[in-house]
């Protein structure tokens, strides 16, 4: 090491400079920030290693031990720096932003061990008349050679494998550092008293700095991750909007269209009809809305699987129910197939379970002619877990193979011109496949054009041990037709039109009924002394809400009238929030006509 020394102390206030406005400046904790960082630092520790040299070769005869630590000092450098580059290479390529903390130690495991094979490898240096280092040879130098040798390999391999990225401008510096480096290492080869190595590796950091390490160039590189991330989003509200606008609006139509027809029509019979078309458009419309509620449960990433016991032979033969409602007259085989040692209870959510079979049942209806339909459940027992294999079979249209990879993405609904009549918003199997995946199951899909295609479903769920009740069929002595005479009823809704329908529905059971448009006047009906058998009371009212309004009742001496959570607040859990609040019950608005006789022979009707 000769007049070459001067090279590393130049370089130092470059380094000095860049290292003070890098940490000045507020940086993006990103993985390749940190490493550059620690090539930064260490690129300092370097030159000043290296100016050190030239003292060790001053003292090499009289502190031999203390300029052999210094010079074997700079060759650990030398081995940690182009390491650390090549780390950043392949950090680089593989766009990993996270630092994985768990390879951390490794390094130091791997530095340490290149330390001590330094230490016990031989040195020696070459010193001129005047006391100058000429050059260091001997095998912990070449031994630094080879490892350096092979991490400038390792980078120039995964830039040849990853070449098709090395168009961007982000690579300039990595592919400067190989070719200065190879440059400066010839010329070390002749000129081995020419200190350039660290000082070429300042230049690096220099270059890399005013490239791709500028912490404005990265913040800018971040801002515009953002930008694009909020607009792609943006996107997919508005494609969401107009799609959910074409969905909402077809039932609508029907809705709207039948509904002038029947104030035209005299004959019963066709009103009827259509009132019956009404429904089914009703219908339809509460299950798109309902399925963009659980879509925006998901995307939000609140929708919770919420696990209970249940007796699953129960879930399947509601299934299978609502499936032969479903086929009605379809020239259609249903064949079924249950396990028949199937768990008498098991632990999980059957209404996601259910919600699941029932969508992909429903499906391989609407989208079979003829033929058959098979529903299948087989099961798995271990470690007290029990697999269900649940699968759906058809002899359907099929899916064309380039679709199926789409099949689970919302709003994708294929052979549309095929499909017309079929009603669909192209938002069940996404919810089902995001379903599965929160219950850590898995669904297949099997499908040939034209054939049929069979989905099948595997969810675990923890079998309880208990003893299966005996089912006792009670026969439950309500009339058909359910007259509630001599009860009075009072509806509390801000709604005119909902309470008109409350008192409606409720009119066909014989049932009085009062009807309120506030909280306050339904505090103001109680307090007055008027006695009611039950009290339908909406939550969402301007002022003062139904929860509000039923403590302000419980606050009324002598108050006892059952109070039935009625509201359009439908999502799951509702039922849950509205009990522990202290509602007697719940149901929810479009009011179904079964609930609302549960609710009549549960609150109305005596049973003996
Ligand atoms: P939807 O049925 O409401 O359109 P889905 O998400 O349930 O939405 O299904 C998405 C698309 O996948 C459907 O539009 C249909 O093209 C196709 N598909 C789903 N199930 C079947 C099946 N059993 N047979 C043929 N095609 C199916």
């Amino acid at each position: 090491m000769g007049t070459g020394f001067f090279f590393p102390l130049c370089a130092i206030p470059f380094s000095l400079i860049i290292i003070l406005s890098f940490y000045k400046k507020g940086h993006i904790k990103s993985k390749e920030t940190v490493i550059y960082s620690s090539l930064l630092l260490s690129n300092l520790f370097g030159l000043i290693i290296e100016i050190l040299c030239t003292y060790a070769s001053k003292i090499y005869t009289t502190h031999y031990v203390i300029s052999i630590l210094i010079y074997k000092l700079y060759l650990l450098y030398l081995i940690f720096w182009v390491s650390t580059m090549a780390y950043y290479v392949y950090s680089m390529i593989r766009n990993e932003n996270v630092i994985n903390e768990k390879r951390i130690p490794l390094f130091f495991i791997y530095y340490l061990i290149n330390f001590i094979i330094l230490i016990l490898l031989p040195i020696k240096a070459v010193i001129s008349d005047n006391f100058e280092t000429r050059y260091t040879t001997g095998l912990s130098v070449y031994y630094t050679y080879l490892i350096s040798f092979i991490a400038v390999i390792f980078i120039f391999i995964i830039l040849l494998i990853n070449k098709d990225k090395i168009k961007n401008k982000r690579y300039v510096p990595v592919i400067l550092f190989l070719l200065l480096g190879s440059l400066v290492a010839i010329i070390q080869m002749f000129w081995p008293q020419l200190l350039l190595m660290t000082y070429c590796e300042t230049l690096i950091c220099v270059i890399m700095y005013f490239t791709i390490e500028n912490p404005d160039v990265k913040m800018i590189e971040q801002l515009n991750i953002a930008k694009s991330q909020a607009e792609k989003a943006n996107n997919a509200k508005t494609d969401f909007l107009s799609n959910m606008s074409h969905e909402i609006r077809t039932p609508l139509n029907a809705i709207d269209g039948f509904s002038q027809l029947i104030l035209e029509e005299d004959d019963i019979n066709v009103i009827k009809d259509e009132a019956r078309d009404i429904i089914t458009a009703s219908q339809n419309l509460l299950e798109i809305v309902n399925g963009i509620l659980d879509i925006s449960k998901i995307e939000a990433n609140k929708l919770e699987i919420v696990n209970t016991e249940y007796e699953p032979s129960k879930i399947f033969d509601e299934l299978i129910k609502l499936t032969k409602a479903r086929i009605g007259d379809k020239p259609l085989d249903f064949r079924v197939s249950i396990d028949k040692d199937i768990p008498d209870y098991l632990n999980g959510d059957y209404v996601r379970v259910k919600q699941v079979v029932l969508n992909l049942l429903t499906n391989a209806v609407k989208y079979t002619k003829e033929g058959f339909v098979e529903f299948k459940v087989n099961t798995v027992k271990k470690d007290g877990v029990c697999r269900l294999i649940i699968s759906v079979k058809d002899s359907g249209i099929g899916i064309k193979k380039e679709n199926i990879d789409k099949l689970f993405t919302k709003f994708e609904r294929f052979d549309l011109e095929k499909n017309m009549t079929i009603e669909g918003t192209g938002l069940g199997l996404a919810i089902t496949k995001k379903l599965v995946d929160l219950m850590h199951g898995n669904i297949v899909v099997n499908s040939t054009y034209g054939k049929g295609s069979t989905f099948t479903v595997a969810i675990d769920q923890k079998i309880v041990n208990k003893e299966k009740k005996e089912e006792v069929k009670e026969e439950i002595k309500v009339p058909k037709s359910i007259v509630v005479k001599g009860k009075k009823v009072l509806i509390v809704d801000d709604n005119l039109i909902n309470l008109k329908v409350a008192a409606r529905l409720l009119s066909t059971y014989k049932v009085a009924t009062e009807e309120v448009s506030s909280g306050f006047d339904c505090l103001k009906k109680i307090e007055e002394g008027n006695s009611y058998d039950l009290i339908l009371m909406d939550d969402m009212m301007p002022k003062m809400s139904g929860v509000e309004t039923f403590k302000k009742l419980q606050e009324i001496d002598g108050f006892s009238t059952p109070v039935i959570a009625l509201t359009a607040n439908a999502i799951a859990g509702m039922k849950e929030k509205y009990l522990k609040e202290g509602f007697n019950d719940y149901i929810s608005k479009p009011i179904d006509k079964k609930e609302l006789e549960r609710i009549l022979k549960t609150y109305l009707i005596e049973l003996n």
